[in-house]
């Protein structure tokens, strides 16, 4: 990064590059040693914990990289505060009725977090959305009390629909939400059966379009939720059978991550006529379920584009309450029951990916070579080019310097020059572009083919972690999200890199960063010290990245381990998992590590007996082989083994 005053570097000027403040919601911070620190939410005055100071206790537990790490605390708090600002707002806007949370299972299933919204989300009454039998399966066994809700979306059969009467009976307050007209007759029929009365709901078919990646999810193409005429089918089957006093829920959902407010209200308007009009037909309406939405800040630009939003947590919930009582006082109707689903907004937070760099390219100029009497044609002309470059002529030595690199690739091909040759003619054309790029430095207007020459000469930070297991929607939707180092932020960042996982997948790659407020190719990076390890940290991944995940180069799961902050600024490592060792992962996909050890162990005898190996080779081995199965699948560093070792 350029520091143009030449006044010394200040985390502050990390903080303005990284953005923390901009999408760490209080949550992160950096402290004056320049590592990023976790604010405990429940306590302002402890001290922040940083997260070296959690890398520190990692390493004594030989807990390797990479690790994913939660902060249960944040979680409580992203609960605590979601609940509390509606019933803020509700307060504040003499709002008739109240709040009812219900964190959807999908957005992060593992056991950890949904036990702790169970277990911490109880004194709130925060319930479960499930969108099929295994996530009703796990609400119904992890919810605490029988005051908050389950609402059950998804194609529901019968199995799943008599799971759901067995919670009515339990006493919990369970939701059936009509996805399709044929789920219907089964619970009008199984709800006979069982003698239960049924909670009802319906989810329309909503028309607001919404802006954002998931905008396919709303308006008319939807495939989810009941058509107008549907609605009707539904309504006159209930009253048929003389259940219409069940339907007492209108559910609908606009999308995830929706980054503009006011499409928000339009939907809530939306849903109010669809509210009112069935209470008119008949329906004992008294919960309106808005679905999930709220977005999270991801670029911490405030901006209602697509990763980012333009509204605040209180903005999002009183606008809610705000639409639904002025809508639904106009027409005489009580108000309902509020219900979000908020996922993405709730367990975003609570997770980092913490990883070391393995290693960095440089496409660094070495000095351009001493000019020899009996140098190649090629290198005088490249030599040449760097008489005449100057501003007005840029784009002329780049054309240059790129048809005798082009050049020397051609010649290389028919043998006419040596690989010697073609190397220096390489160090040369990077020495020449970083020449050209230190001159359009100093210009104003940049001709347009050459705008992207720094980033192309940029670093390759090579990070030890899988893209495709930990950061799916890097890869697969573009998502963004903060990166950045964890440490060395009293220090000013002087390289520029782009990162690239161990998958050795073109693919594994990350090309987008949000820097200083743009979204730039390239983060500036610190430079490697030798016997020191650089750690990144990728932040908001609690939310739809952990089961998404795929085995590509066999990289399995990471450690997770949770710590939890305390009142007096120290911290406990409350849970932890170890990821998948090598021997998990090929079982996933059908091997038998059992049988591969012994087929192993047959290979190496056979070579024992050819007089290859000794016994004692073969002990060896066959050891080697057996820890390697039970190991880490990611980059093992051993102890002795230093930052050197791995320089090319
Ligand atoms: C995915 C989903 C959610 C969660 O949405 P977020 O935007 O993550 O809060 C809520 N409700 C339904 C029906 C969903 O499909």
């Amino acid at each position: 990064m350029p520091n143009n005053n030449n006044e010394p570097w200040t985390t502050q000027q990390a903080d303005k590059i990284y953005g923390v403040k901009a999408w760490g919601n209080g949550y992160f911070d950096i402290d004056l040693q320049g590592d990023v620190v976790v604010n405990n939410p429940l306590n302002e005055t402890s001290n922040p914990v940083s997260l070296m100071k959690i890398i520190e206790g990692l390493k004594d537990r030989e807990l390797h990289m990479p690790v994913l790490l939660r902060i249960e605390n944040i979680l409580d708090q992203s609960i605590s505060e979601l609940n509390e600002t509606f019933n803020a707002a509700i307060n504040k806007i003499g709002y008739g009725n109240e709040y009812r949370g219900v964190y959807p299972i999908k957005v992060n299933q593992q056991a950890q977090i949904v036990e702790e919204i169970a277990h911490f989300g109880a004194r709130y009454n925060h319930g479960f959305e499930v969108g099929s039998k295994a996530e009703m399966i796990a609400a119904l066994s992890t919810i605490e009390g029988t005051d908050s809700l389950i609402i059950c979306n998804g194609y529901k059969d019968q199995e799943f629909i008599e799971l759901g009467l067995e919670a009515v009976k339990l006493g919990h307050k369970c939701f059936f939400v009509i996805e399709t007209l044929t789920e219907l007759p089964i619970i009008v029929e199984r709800s006979k059966v069982l003698n239960i009365r049924p909670h009802i709901g319906v989810r329309v078919k909503m028309t607001s379009q919404v802006g954002g990646h998931w905008s396919a999810t709303s308006g008319d193409r939807s495939v989810f939720g009941l058509s107008a005429r549907q609605l009707i089918q539904a309504v006159d089957y209930l009253k048929e059978h003389d259940m219409l006093d069940c339907l007492e829920l209108l559910h609908c959902h606009l999308g995830s991550q929706i980054p503009n407010i006011r499409d928000i209200r339009g939907g809530v308007v939306e849903a109010c006529q669809y509210y009112s009009d069935l209470c008119q037909e008949g329906a004992a309406l008294s919960y309106i379920d808005l679905g999930g939405g709220l977005a999270v800040d991801y670029t911490g630009g405030q901006s209602s584009t697509g990763q980012s939003r333009n509204y605040s947590l209180a903005e999002y919930c009183e606008d809610i309450v705000d639409t639904i009582k002025h809508t639904l006082d106009a027409k005489g109707l009580a108000h309902p029951t509020i219900v979000t689903e908020s996922g993405r907004a709730t367990v975003a937070y609570t997770s980092v990916l913490l990883f070391n760099i393995l290693d960095v390219v440089h496409f660094e100029s070495e000095q351009i070579p001493e000019s020899q009497e009996d140098e190649h044609q090629l290198l005088k002309s490249m030599r040449e080019i760097l008489t005449y470059l100057k501003p007005q002529r840029v784009q002329e030595c780049f054309n240059d310097a790129l048809f005798y690199r082009d050049e020397a690739r051609e010649l290389f091909k028919r043998g006419q020059i040596d690989l010697r040759v073609r190397s220096v003619v390489e160090t040369f054309y990077y020495g020449i572009l970083h020449q050209i790029k230190d001159t359009l430095n100093k210009m104003d207007r940049i001709p347009d083919e050459l705008e992207g020459l720094a980033d192309s000469l940029a670093d390759i930070y090579y990070g030890n972690f899988s893209l495709f297991q930990s950061l799916p929607d890097s890869w697969a939707i573009d998502q963004l999200f903060p990166i950045m180092p964890i440490h060395r932020l009293n220090e000013e960042p002087t390289r520029r890199g782009m990162l690239a996982d161990i998958t050795c997948d073109c693919d594994g790659k990350i090309e987008r960063f949000v820097v200083d407020q743009h979204v730039e190719k390239t983060l500036p990076l610190h430079e490697m010290l030798p016997e020191q390890e650089y750690y990144l940290g990728v932040f908001l991944v609690g939310a739809y990245q952990e089961t998404l995940g795929d085995l590509h180069n066999l990289f399995g799961d990471t450690n997770v381990v949770s710590v939890r902050l305390n009142q007096d600024s120290s911290f406990d490592f409350v849970k932890e998992v170890h990821g998948d060792t090598i021997e998990d992962v090929l079982s996933y996909v059908e091997y038998h590590p059992r049988e591969m050890k012994v087929k192993f162990r047959n290979k190496v005898e056979a070579a024992v007996k050819e007089g290859r190996i000794s016994a004692k080779e073969r002990q060896h081995m066959i050891k080697t082989f057996n820890a390697s199965m039970q190991g880490y699948t990611y980059y093992e560093k051993e102890e002795h083994q230093g930052q050197d070792d791995l320089a090319v």
